[in-house]
C-alpha cells in the first residue's frame, strides 16, 4: 500500500512537472506574438506620502492578457522574457506606455508626478538602454523628472562598474533611479554606497512581518541607513493600519500597498487620483 501511494506521489510529481514545462513553453511561444497583438497591458499602484498626505506617484506594473488563458502575472511571464530575451522589447514597450500615459495625466490637469518602471538586469546587458530610456521621453514629450526606473539588489551580482556607468548615464538624462526589494536579495550592503541611486524600496517581506521585533530592527535599520545616505524611502506592501503606523512612528512616510490602493487601470487610478487630491 504504502509503496504505491509513494509511486502514485512519484508519478503525480512528473504530470505536474509536465503539465508546467508545457504551460512554459507554450507562453515562450506565444509570447512572441503578444506584443504586436497588443495583449500586454499596464496598472498603475499608486505611493502615498503620509506625511504630507498626499499621492507620492505610480508604480507601472505590466500584465499579459493571454487570449486562452486569461490575465497572467509578471512574476510568470517575466522570467520567460527574460530568457527568451523578449524582454527588451516588451520593457522599451512599458517604458513608452507608461511616459505616455504619465504626460496624459499631466495633460488632463492631475498634479505632475513620478512613473517608476521595473528594470530587469537583462536591459542592461542589452546595452543601449540609455537609448531606449531616452526614446521613450522624447515620445511622450515627458519631463524625466518624472520618470524613475526601478532596479533590484541582484544587479549588484553583475559587472558593478559597468552598472553604474549605466546608471549614471541614466540619472544624466534627468530620470531617477530606485532600489526595489531592498533586503530581499543578495545583499548588496557592500557596494550600496557606491550606487548612483535616489530611493531605496524596503522588501515587502519586512514589512508583512513588521509585527515582530526582529523585522521591526531590521526596517529601523534601513531607515536609518537610507538617512545616512541620502536616500528616499518607500515601503512596499503596506496592507494594514498597523504596518502604516509602525512605520509612520518609524520615519518612513512614502507607502504602497493594498492598504492604500491595488494596482489599478488607468482610469480607476486617475479617480483614485482625483479623490485623492485636497477638495
Ligand atoms: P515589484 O516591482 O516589487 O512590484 C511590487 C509587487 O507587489 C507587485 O506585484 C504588486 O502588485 C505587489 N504588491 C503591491 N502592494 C502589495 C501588498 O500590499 N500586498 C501584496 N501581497 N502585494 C503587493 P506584481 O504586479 O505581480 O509584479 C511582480 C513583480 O513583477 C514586480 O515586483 C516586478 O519585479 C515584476 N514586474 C512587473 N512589471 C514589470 C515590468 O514592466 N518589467 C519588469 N522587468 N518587471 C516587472
Ligand atoms: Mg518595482
Ligand atoms: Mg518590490
Ligand atoms: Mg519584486
Amino acid at each position: 500500500q504504502a509503496k504505491t501511494s509513494g509511486k502514485n506521489r512519484h508519478r503525480v510529481f512528473n504530470e505536474e512537472m509536465d503539465r508546467r514545462l508545457v504551460r512554459k513553453l507554450g507562453l515562450e511561444k506565444d509570447m512572441r506574438r503578444a506584443l504586436v497583438r497588443g495583449e500586454f497591458f499596464v496598472l498603475y499602484q499608486p505611493k502615498w506620502d503620509a506625511r504630507h498626505q498626499q499621492p507620492a506617484g505610480v508604480e507601472a506594473l505590466v500584465r499579459w492578457k493571454h487570449p486562452d488563458i486569461g490575465t497572467i502575472s509578471p512574476a510568470e511571464f517575466i522570467p520567460i522574457a527574460e530568457e527568451t530575451g523578449l524582454i527588451v522589447p516588451l520593457t522599451r514597450w512599458v517604458l513608452q506606455e507608461a511616459c505616455l500615459q504619465n504626460r496624459r495625466w499631466q495633460e488632463e490637469g492631475l498634479p505632475s508626478q513620478k512613473v517608476a518602471v521595473n528594470l530587469s538586469i537583462r536591459v542592461f546587458e542589452s546595452q543601449n538602454l540609455g537609448e531606449m530610456v531616452g526614446e521613450a521621453l522624447q515620445l511622450s514629450s515627458l519631463a524625466p523628472e518624472y520618470l524613475e526606473l526601478e532596479i533590484t539588489e541582484s544587479l549588484l551580482l553583475y559587472d558593478i562598474e559597468d552598472i553604474v556607468r549605466q546608471l549614471e548615464e541614466l540619472r544624466g538624462l534627468g530620470v531617477t533611479v530606485a532600489m526595489d526589494d531592498f533586503g530581499s536579495g543578495y545583499s548588496a550592503l557592500g557596494s550600496l554606497d557606491k550606487m548612483p541611486i535616489d530611493t531605496l524600496k524596503i522588501d515587502q517581506l519586512f514589512i508583512r512581518e513588521s509585527n515582530l521585533e526582529s523585522k521591526q530592527a531590521i526596517i529601523l535599520a534601513i531607515i536609518m541607513m537610507a538617512r545616512q545616505l541620502n536616500l528616499r524611502l518607500v515601503a512596499e506592501g503596506v496592507e494594514t493600519e498597523a504596518q502604516m503606523a509602525f512605520l509612520r512612528s518609524s520615519g518612513c512616510d512614502v507607502m504602497q500597498g493594498y492598504y492604500y490602493g491595488k494596482p489599478m487601470t488607468e482610469q480607476e487610478i486617475q479617480s483614485w487620483m482625483e479623490r485623492s487630491l485636497p477638495a
